[in-house]
């Protein structure tokens, strides 16, 4: 008796597609706002170090020099932290697993050649500016104390005794 209460549910799924894929033959959707793994876009990046600071789990280095960011996404727990707190917005949460690897190896993004010409041109316009603005306040500090011994010694030679 028990087959026939089952029966309905057997032909009817008999024309139903299945609900399970073919994976890997098939590639995996994964849902719009899985938590899949970390995105960069990398040139956008100013090397600020907010994403170092606030990653809870030490997953993330920044070089400014190198004009790279590394991600260890063994230890990476994808909570979006970083993206959530990163000022040019270039993290990104996005749906989709790493592929497994055999070695606990991390990540490293390094910017174009472009971004890091730019960025090095940069730098040296504001050491230059810097070097020019710290040269110009010490002119102005030597002229006020020439300027300021000048006065003295005009004031004791006025101040001192005619003889006749
Ligand atoms: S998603 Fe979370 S754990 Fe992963 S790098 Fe960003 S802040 Fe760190
Ligand atoms: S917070 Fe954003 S801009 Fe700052 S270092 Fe991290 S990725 Fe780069």
């Amino acid at each position: 008796m028990a087959i026939m209460q089952f029966a309905p549910t057997a032909l009817k799924n008999m024309f139903k597609k299945p609900v399970t894929t073919s994976y890997p033959a098939e590639p995996a959707v994964y849902p719009e706002r899985s938590r899949g793994h970390i995105e960069i876009s990398v040139d956008d990046c100013i090397s600020c170090g907010m994403c170092v600071r606030v990653c809870p789990c030490g997953a993330l280095e920044v070089d400014r020099n190198k004009g790279t960011w590394t991600i260890d996404r063994f230890n990476c727990i994808v909570c979006g932290y970083c993206a959530e707190k990163c000022p040019k917005k270039c993290l990104s949460v996005v749906p989709g697993y790493q592929e497994p690897g055999g070695e606990k190896v991390a990540a490293t993004y390094t910017k174009s050649p472009e971004v890091l010409a730019a960025e090095e041109a940069k730098r040296k316009e504001a050491a230059e500016k810097a070097a020019a603005a710290m040269a110009a306040k010490k002119a102005a500090e030597a002229a006020k104390a020439a300027e300021a011994a000048k006065a003295a010694e005009a004031a004791s030679a006025a101040e001192a005794p005619k003889t006749e």
